[in-house]
């Protein structure tokens, strides 16, 4: 994250934990306030999630999002998808209304469509500003090997995670994937397990990094079984990106809360934008120091 984007980060973070937080007060479920917060920060072009997100070779939107809830393991995840403003909102709408759990592309755009969600052009989710990095990644890597996977590609994607009155969790998490990726690439944000993942038994987790590493040691299910077998979430989310480094040499991020509101969050890239807010206090960084 460049120093010019800290504020719109620190702000993003800010306003869809607001979001979340305006839902828990009046006594919704913790899937409710995921939601609004994902949304918020969808619609934000500040972030790799809805409008402003990476394009991928062909100039493309290209949108992944799961959705879980903690109480129940319903789960709701879309893929490749290009024409939903909000994806986060479709996949809401499979945990509710659909027996299956994923959908993708045009299959998803349809139940989309079936399910009252308008379309939107893939150009009105497309930004200058991404316009312009794709092209020059793409200039610059015609010069040296094209790298897909390079750790140094900064990575945007967006993730939240809450506890309700009821002792529930959930988690969501929505993405426009890397930067450059093929078109039909899947990441790691909407996979079960990979990118998101809840369960009272354990914790709710969102992940954010580079997609391939992520994704091969489902972590996200790693960090909620750590937690499951006693450890706080503090330290799992730390173990995570310990795990996620020495294994594959893998960067990226993990925010983590159990049902008894403890809090992990943990990155091995320089920065990533957080924001925490308990009925005792509300805090926001870029970087997270361990404990
Ligand atoms: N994990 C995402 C992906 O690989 C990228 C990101 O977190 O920014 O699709």
């Amino acid at each position: 994250m460049p120093d010019d984007m800290v504020e719109a980060h620190l702000q993003g973070v800010r306003n869809a934990a607001a979001a979340g937080w305006r839902v828990l007060t009046r006594g919704g479920p913790a899937l409710d306030a995921i939601e609004e917060a994902v949304v918020i920060m969808e619609d934000d072009g500040t972030f790799d999630a809805g409008r402003g997100s990476f394009l991928n070779r062909d100039g493309r939107v290209q949108l992944d999002a799961l959705i879980m809830e903690g109480a129940t393991l319903r789960a709701g995840g879309v893929g490749c998808v290009e024409h939903l403003r909000n994806p986060v909102r479709t996949a809401r709408k499979i945990l509710s209304e659909s027996p299956h759990v994923y959908f993708v592309a045009e299959g998803a755009e349809k139940f989309a469509t079936e399910h009252g969600v308008p379309l939107c052009r893939n150009e009105d989710l497309v930004i200058e500003r991404e316009v312009e990095r794709l092209r020059e990644y793409q200039e610059e890597a015609s010069g040296h090997g094209n790298d897909l996977f390079a750790p140094s590609i900064s990575h945007d994607t967006v993730g939240a995670v809450a506890l309700d009155r009821d002792g529930n969790i959930a988690a969501a998490t929505s993405t426009g994937g890397t930067l450059n990726k093929a078109p039909g690439r899947l990441g790691d944000s909407s996979l079960i397990g990979c990118g998101c993942y809840a369960d009272n038994l354990s914790a709710a987790v969102s992940t954010t990094g580079w997609g391939e590493p992520i994704m091969k040691l489902v972590l996200a299910k790693w960090t909620a079984d750590r937690v499951a077998a006693g450890n706080l979430p503090e330290w799992a989310a730390q173990e995570a990106m310990n795990y996620l480094q020495q294994r594959l040499n893998g960067h990226g991020g993990i925010i983590v809360l159990n049902a008894q509101g403890q809090v992990g969050i943990a990155h091995n890239t320089p920065r990533m934008a957080w924001a925490c807010k308990t009925m005792k206090k509300e805090e926001v960084g870029v970087v997270r120091n361990s404990v």
